[in-house]
């Protein structure tokens, strides 16, 4: 296989277009969640895919620029990085990716699909309500 020198540069002038579309999606999410249940945001979890092709540090200072423009202008963004993991299509195991080992360990079949660590996804709110209590929810 042939080395794609350019293919470094691109990517690097491309990712901060990404992470800030991504970081845009989630933010729309906290928006909608916010809209629902009020009060204010302290924090957000955040699970980054070791394969999503996003730069945690890029998604983090995106996600920062968006919650400096909102209503609740410094919450935590707590990122969690997910690691790959497959599905074998022979067995149907669930496995995940150490190394270049992308065989199924029960039946050592290569052909499998990813079930997580491809995407980024918003995990969970910590929300204060605006009676300061915690959330009763009702
Ligand atoms: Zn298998």
């Amino acid at each position: 296989m042939e080395k794609r020198l350019l293919e470094p540069f691109l990517r690097g002038a491309e990712a901060a277009v990404h992470e800030i579309s991504l970081a845009q999606a989630i933010w729309r999410q906290v928006e909608a969640e916010m809209a629902r249940c009020g009060g204010r945001l302290l924090a957000l979890d955040v699970s980054v895919g070791a394969f999503s092709g996003a730069d945690p540090e890029s998604l983090e200072f995106a996600l920062g620029l968006l919650a400096g423009q909102s209503d609740w202008p410094e919450p935590q963004v707590r990122l969690r990085t997910e690691p790959l993991a497959l599905v074998c299509r022979g067995c149907g195991a669930e496995f995940a990716v150490a190394g270049a080992a992308l065989a199924c360990p029960s039946c050592g079949s290569m052909d499998a699909d990813p079930v997580r660590g491809t995407d980024v996804r918003l995990e969970s709110l910590e929300v204060e309500s605006d009676r300061g209590e915690t959330d009763t929810s009702g």
